[in-house]
């Protein structure tokens, strides 16, 4: 079910893209505003979902709450 699937986005700082990733998001499928709320540039960064929790950089806590809540649908994504 493509609509349901999630994927990593990108948040950065002051310095924007060239000061670094500050914070990892969830989003479901093409959106721009993460799980938790936040409002994301449209160009963020992206990175496939099985990477939550394994990048050097932070993930969001709310975030991360609701994308273990889905993560039923998720085995379905990466099989
Ligand atoms: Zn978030």
């Amino acid at each position: 079910m493509r609509g349901m699937k999630h994927q990593m986005r990108a948040e950065y700082g002051g310095n924007g893209v060239a000061g670094g990733v500050r914070l990892w998001h969830v989003v479901r499928g093409e959106e721009s505003v993460a799980m938790c709320g936040r409002e994301l540039a449209a160009d963020a960064r992206v990175r496939e979902a099985v990477d939550w929790g394994k990048t050097a950089e932070l993930c969001c806590h709310t975030c991360g709450a609701y994308f273990l809540r889905e993560a039923p649908y998720l085995a379905d994504e990466h099989r």
